[in-house]
């Protein structure tokens, strides 16, 4: 068996307690097999769901050449043989979109055409009805208003019978849907769910609705951890608040890896006394502890988990634990496991951009590591992104990140800024 502790050491300049985000990011996807199970889903119930197989379209779209515009749809070979600056067409038939017209268009003739309507055998152009005058069964027009092919949509023009409409590891969206619809397929190949188990650690937590004890707080990262879950579609299993005892987190943690594919933990992976976590993990599984080079979310452990309880024995899960500070848990959470649940639904890679943007406080920022500050972010006058540092960076403060729209990026080289310098954000719309 391949263990986590050779596959890091793969990585150039391994090093586990100063670890770069990108280095981590790198070990993680590495390490992650995408589910291969797929479900045949109704269309309606497919939204953000990962599409298993490429959509291939059994049909060209648009099935027939049609007209773009209202007007009169005719041969354009009059365009090029017409004497003088004027053309007179006499209207032969109609064509109404679900009404096409049956019969030919001679060279002196014209149908009446709606948007969408399929072209009558023999015509390639369309001229719109506001450059046309009709007078009974007669149309005139510039002969300069249209050109030939004019207002005609092609046949397979949107999408050829045979070709992809989508790709495997699009995450769908409405107009995906509709898309697929719009080729006539009811249901759809996608994915099936992750599974991801999650629990929160620590003698001091109490759950919302308990008295809160004297030193205790309440729990709020299983909260946070379910909310960012259900952003992803993923199936989250809640497993509940486990205190710091070695036989309550094996048991909890085994049962993760019976049920789920993935087991988040929260708490207990940095080193203090009462850290059972960290040593259940270790017995438990293969698994790594890193402090990252990152800030706030130094502590990570990550790797698999059996079920049996042992390396090898039943199900295995893959692990991570977070550190214990609620914007730690966040931001770890964002940078380290989205991408690997993701990976791991068979989502094709999704970056999560980056936007420059000019900060307008001074920040004080030490080199070697990645920070990830909570900022207020806006656009100014001149349409430039600006960006101000919510007050405190404490990483115990969840209140910042409900006060923030965005993380101020600070690249791992670089160190303290002044006001107006520039730097890059992640917009939490769409991420959080
Ligand atoms: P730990 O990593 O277990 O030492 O926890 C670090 C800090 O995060 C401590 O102050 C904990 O009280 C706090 N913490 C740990 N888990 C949670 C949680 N689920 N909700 C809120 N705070 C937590
Ligand atoms: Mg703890």
């Amino acid at each position: 068996m391949t263990t986590l502790n050779t596959l890091s050491g793969c990585v150039s300049r391994y090093d586990p307690q100063a670890l770069p985000v990108s280095a981590a990011q790198a070990i993680v996807l590495q390490w992650v097999t995408p589910l291969a199970a797929s479900e045949r889903v109704p269309l309606r119930d497919a939204l953000a769901r990962v599409l298993a197989a490429d959509v291939v379209s059994p049909i060209d779209v648009p099935a027939h050449d049609n007209a773009a515009m209202d007007g009169y749809a005719f041969d354009g070979a009059a365009l090029q043989t017409h004497t003088g600056d004027t053309l007179t067409l006499e209207v032969a038939g109609k064509a109404f979109a679900g009404h096409p017209y049956a019969g030919g268009i001679a060279a002196n003739a014209c149908a009446r055409i709606m948007t969408g309507a399929p072209m009558p055998a023999g015509c390639d152009t369309v001229v719109p009805q506001e450059h046309a005058q009709r007078e009974g069964d007669r149309v005139t027009f510039a002969a300069q208003a249209v050109a030939r092919g004019a207002n005609r949509r092609r046949r397979g023009e949107d999408l050829a019978q045979g070709s992809a409409a989508l790709r495997a590891g699009r995450i769908l969206r409405a107009s995906d849907i509709g898309l697929i619809a719009s080729l006539g397929f009811t249901d759809v190949d996608v994915k099936q769910r992750l599974r991801v188990a999650y629990f929160s650690t620590g003698d001091e937590l109490r759950s919302p609705g308990e008295p809160l004890d004297a030193g205790c707080i309440y729990d709020s990262n299983r909260y946070t951890l379910g909310a960012m879950l259900k952003r992803l579609d993923v199936e989250a299993i809640d497993l509940g608040l486990v205190r710091d005892e070695p036989a309550a987190l094996a048991a909890t943690l085994k049962l993760g890896a019976e049920c789920a594919d993935v087991v988040l933990t929260s708490g207990g992976v940095s080193v203090g006394e009462a850290d059972f976590t960290r040593q259940q993990l270790q017995t438990l599984g293969d698994v790594t502890f890193w402090g990252l080079a990152m800030r706030p979310g130094r502590p990570l452990a990550f790797g698999r988990i059996w079920s049996g309880g042992r390396p090898g024995a039943g199900r295995a899960a893959l692990l991570f634990g977070l550190p214990g500070n609620p914007v730690a848990t966040m931001v770890t959470f964002y940078q380290i496991v989205r991408p690997a649940l993701l990976a791991m639904a068979g989502a094709a890679p999704q970056p999560v951009p980056l936007i420059p943007a000019r900060c307008d406080a001074p920040i004080r920022k030490r080199a070697g590591r990645t920070e990830f500050q909570r900022g207020e972010a806006h656009r100014d006058e001149r349409g430039e992104w600006r960006v101000t540092p919510t007050g405190s960076q404490s990483s115990g403060a969840l209140s910042t990140m409900s006060e923030a729209n965005c993380f101020i990026v600070l690249a791992h080289e670089a160190s303290d800024l002044d006001a107006g310098e520039a730097v890059e954000i992640m917009l939490f719309d769409g991420l959080v």
